[in-house]
């Protein structure tokens, strides 16, 4: 029997409880404005959550401070998101406005949304980890914390 409809719904609602949740993890993410490799408030605050969901955390990985990998469970089949959270300089940006207006002239602001993309993952590898415990099912889970997104190649070193 097929049980997809039904896992789809199951997590969804999962994610739709914790939403809030989620949300102000990307507000802080999107506050914290910082380029690439010097991300350490967004690496600590995404370690800090999933450590609390259970992950173990290996950080500081390939020569970046702001690298780190988190994983849940083991064996396969391996299942990896990758989560990014730095900014770009000049982009500084006031949230919820549609036009152009700088929160700090001349600082750091996400451009492409890893505000929301480290926190995606995050949600996503969480629901995922609670999923599989539920269901008693095998694999590992992983959470790749990429710094430098942009303009550095954080993902190719790490
Ligand atoms: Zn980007």
């Amino acid at each position: 029997m097929d049980h997809t409809d039904e896992y789809i719904k199951e997590i969804s609602e999962k994610i739709d409880s914790k939403k809030d949740y989620y949300a102000e993890i990307s507000n802080k993410i999107w506050e914290f404005a910082e380029p690439r490799f010097q991300e350490y408030r967004s690496s600590e605050l995404l370690q800090h959550v999933l450590k609390q969901a259970g992950f173990s955390i290996k950080a500081d990985l390939a020569g970046e401070k702001t690298a780190f990998i988190a994983e849940y469970g083991s064996g396969k089949p391996v299942i990896a998101f990758l989560g990014e959270f730095d900014a770009l300089p000049g982009l500084s940006q006031k949230a919820d406005a549609a036009e152009r207006i700088p929160a700090n002239t001349g600082s750091c602001g996400h451009g492409c949304g890893h505000q929301l993309i480290g926190t995606g993952t995050l949600a996503s590898v969480i629901v995922l980890k609670d999923f599989v415990k539920e269901h008693n099912l095998q694999g590992t889970i992983r959470y790749y914390g990429c710094p430098a997104e942009e303009n550095a190649g954080g993902k190719a070193f790490l």
